[in-house]
């Protein structure tokens, strides 16, 4: 480290002189370009173990200002072997979801800007934007006008907000009067899949209704909920005296991306006043080509939808969006001004609609998106990664080594090796998948379907060709003769 470097700026006020904010502004520039062009020649998964990068951290902070040159090799030498790569067009693990560079301009500015968007006032720019741009987005995804659009770090407290919609809409007075001692409450019922997210436990965590509120329906063949189990478990509850008043439904599960009948599920929620929350965290940007719009039939009746640009719009994490029917009914569930926020202006203040006070300027970061690549590229680059999943899958098919586990509705496969000759199926494929992702040329993650051990590979990225589809068949067939 530069002593004189270190002592000069700790001796002075202010932030980096602006000539070293050029200098490493753009040197910044140059290593992000250089990395998203040479990040297939790294390792997808960090090949770090456990606590390298702690251990080779200083245990205290630096007592005189450090020379940025040094923080920057810092990142190159401790920071980069740490980091599994997202962005590389061989991540197929979980969903595979990357940032576009304009996106990181996105974050850029946002950063820069430093808004904390809580009254109109202290943000017109976010509060004024952000629903422009999601409405969008409705648009593409051809939703219905109603429903209007809010963001959010994330798909759990997306959904989190809109448990806490239907729980208001309940009209408990639970806003005032809390659920603890009270014995004017029935058991409160929320009902979902089995195969729906766990964000759905952790909302109903937060939310003081326990575990034993949720009603895991069963799936049928296909992993969707089986409507009709939903019909009988809510009305068993009504007849058992206990209050139905939430329905998940998801349109591209997790494990499998099954989509959930919204059509038939709404209609069992209208003709018991239930509120109807849709996860599509995922398959919401699958959702913008018109050949998917049927598996949104119904969805006029819902009451909120999750959607995240962040997995599959090429927008940074984080970027969860909300849409509700009654905004007022989520204003409502959170609003609570105290006095020196309260202003005259007849104005959107987005602290209103959330738990959060301050809120980031997120929705930039998508404005550029979709103004960078239009409708059209959006369409056509999501278009491209689901022929990418159907030619793996016909791949599978075609070969008697591997099979299909679940349809590939988006740009989700879902397979196994099932070599003859093998007899433990579940230990052959976990080993087959372990040995693929310690060699740093892929990733990929499992489920578990019928009991049986399941590989996942998820096609996302924007950087991602044919040609990395192939890599991943070959390393495949290279462990399966
Ligand atoms: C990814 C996912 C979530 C959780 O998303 P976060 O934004 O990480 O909270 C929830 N539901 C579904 C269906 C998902 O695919």
């Amino acid at each position: 480290m530069d002593q004189n470097t270190g002592s000069k700026v700790s001796e002075k006020f202010g932030d980096m002189p602006k000539e070293d904010f050029r200098k490493y502004g753009y040197e910044i520039i140059d290593w992000i370009a250089d990395y998203f062009e040479e990040m297939e020649n790294l390792p997808v998964l960090s090949q770090n173990e456990p606590n390298d990068l702690a251990n080779a951290l200083p245990k205290n902070a630096p007592e005189l200002g450090e020379d940025f040159g040094d923080v920057i090799k810092d990142v190159d030498e401790l920071i980069l072997p740490a980091v599994t790569h997202w962005n590389h067009p061989n991540f197929h693990g979980l969903f595979s979801t990357s940032t576009s560079s304009v996106g990181v301009f996105g974050e850029m500015l946002t950063a820069a800007f430093d808004q904390k968007a809580m009254l109109w006032r202290t943000s017109p720019a976010s509060t004024e934007l952000e629903p422009i741009v999601l409405d969008w987005l409705r648009q593409m995804m051809n939703l219905p006008e109603d429903f209007k659009g809010i963001i959010y770090d994330t798909a759990s407290v997306s959904t989190l907000h809109a448990i806490a919609m239907a729980r208001e809409k309940l009209n408990l007075d639970i806003r005032t009067k809390g659920m603890s001692g009270r014995t004017d409450l029935p058991l409160l019922r929320i009902y979902c899949s089995e195969q729906t997210h766990s964000s759905i436990d952790k909302a109903v965590l937060l939310l003081g209704l326990g575990t034993d509120a949720i009603v895991k329906v069963p799936v049928n063949e296909r992993f969707e909920m089986d409507t009709e189990k939903l019909r009988e478990a809510i009305s068993d509850d009504i007849s058992a005296g206990h209050k139905p008043f939430c329905v998940v439904a998801t349109i591209g599960t997790t494990s499998t991306t099954a989509v959930d009948n919204v059509k038939k599920t709404a209609e069992i929620c209208e003709r018991n006043d239930i509120f109807l929350h849709v996860d599509m965290a995922y398959a919401g940007s699958a959702l913008v080509l018109p050949e998917l719009q049927h598996h949104l039939k119904g969805i006029e009746k819902v009451d909120s939808i999750v959607t995240n640009p962040h997995k599959w719009f090429f927008t940074p994490f984080d970027l969860s969006v909300l849409y509700v029917k009654d905004l007022d009914l989520l204003k409502q569930t959170f609003s609570l001004v105290a006095e020196y926020l309260k202003v005259a202006e007849e104005v959107t203040n987005q602290m209103d609609y959330g738990i959060q006070l301050g809120r980031r300027f997120r929705s930039l970061k998508l404005w550029f998106v979709m103004r960078y690549f239009g409708q059209e590229g959006l369409r056509n680059r999501i278009r491209e990664h689901i022929r990418l999943a159907q030619l793996f899958t016909m791949w599978v098919e075609m070969s008697e080594n591997f099979e299909i586990m679940a349809d590939t509705t988006f740009a989700l496969v879902c397979f196994r090796a099932c070599p003859k000759n093998v007899e433990d199926l579940d230990a052959f494929n976990e080993k087959l998948m372990n040995e693929i992702n310690a060699s740093g040329e892929a990733y990929l993650s499992h489920t578990k379907l019928n009991e049986k051990f399941t590989l996942r590979l998820s096609v996302g990225s924007i950087r991602v060709e044919e040609r990395h589809l192939r890599k991943v068949w070959d390393l495949l067939n290279e462990k399966v003769k």
